[in-house]
């Protein structure tokens, strides 16, 4: 049965989107079956593989919805055995449409459900707020990975987030953990990202992956070629970052 991982942050820009998008290409290619549901209305994970978001007949806001099935909405990526489930704008309409809908918390939980056993692992890129669509994120999920940016506000609201999760825990999902925390833009060359990075590991101890993202621009390019890192800079420092986490999601996941 696939593993569902929310990679969650409230916070937008930290390296959400980047890391899953990076980390799902990774695990695809130590030969694990991956699904990428991008949960974020802006698309990003949708357009970082070149998937045109706006000529979606159907989009993860109708799988949401329960309008359709998944199997519908999937697409292969050009990267061997990863899917995307795309969206577009038409996503942010469920923060408001799901409200009046019976067991709203779980929508995504019913429709994924039922396509779990086609993979080894389906990570969601979820948006960045603590809404809804987080909510139905978080109690589909087994796991979280929590990206954050290695500056000065970077524990402002995780304390929210951590909360969060622990209420789904307590109420919705009791099987829910937190799979681990990925530095991003990291810049270890100020004493600053230096200083978070120890109040960072003091908060999660050893949830935190050890192997920083640095701050490097192929990341930056790779989306706007509509591929991830490897397919665009494979020897930069940000794709062998992205593959030693991948490294080590496998050893924490027991699937190496
Ligand atoms: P989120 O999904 O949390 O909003 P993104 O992954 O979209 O965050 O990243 C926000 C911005 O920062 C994007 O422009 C992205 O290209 C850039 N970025 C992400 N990770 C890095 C990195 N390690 N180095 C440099 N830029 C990065
Ligand atoms: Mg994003």
């Amino acid at each position: 049965m696939g593993k569902i991982i929310s990679f969650s942050n409230q916070k937008g820009g930290v390296g959400k989107t980047t890391s899953a998008i990076n980390l799902a290409t990774y695990v695809a290619k130590a030969g694990k079956k991956v699904l990428l549901v991008d949960f974020d209305p802006q698309g990003n994970a949708t357009s970082g593989f070149g998937v045109e978001k706006n000529q979606l007949v159907k989009n993860c806001y109708d799988v949401l919805m329960g309008e359709c099935s998944p199997l519908e909405v999937i697409v292969p990526t050009m990267v061997e055995n990863l899917d995307i489930l795309p969206c577009n704008m038409d996503l942010a309409a469920a923060e408001v449409d799901l409200v009046s809908m019976l067991a709203r918390e779980s929508s995504l939980k019913r429709a994924i459900d039922p396509i779990k056993g086609n993979y080894d692992f389906i990570f969601v890129d979820c948006p960045p707020s603590l809404g809804l669509l987080t909510l139905n994120a978080l109690v589909a999920s087994d796991s979280v990975i929590i990206p954050i940016q290695s500056e000065f506000f970077a524990l402002e609201g995780l304390s929210q987030l951590v909360n969060t999760i622990k209420i789904v825990k307590q109420r919705l999902n009791p099987a829910l953990t937190i799979n681990g925390v990925i530095l991003t833009m990291y810049d270890n060359r100020t004493t600053m990202s230096k200083q978070v990075t120890a109040e960072i590991y003091k908060y999660f101890g050893d949830k935190v992956y050890t192997v920083p993202v640095p701050r490097n621009i192929k990341l930056v390019e790779s989306p706007s070629f509509g591929v991830p890192v490897v397919l665009h800079a494979p020897k930069s420092t940000g794709a062998a970052s992205y593959e030693a986490l991948a490294k080590q999601f496998l050893q924490r996941e027991n699937a190496l």
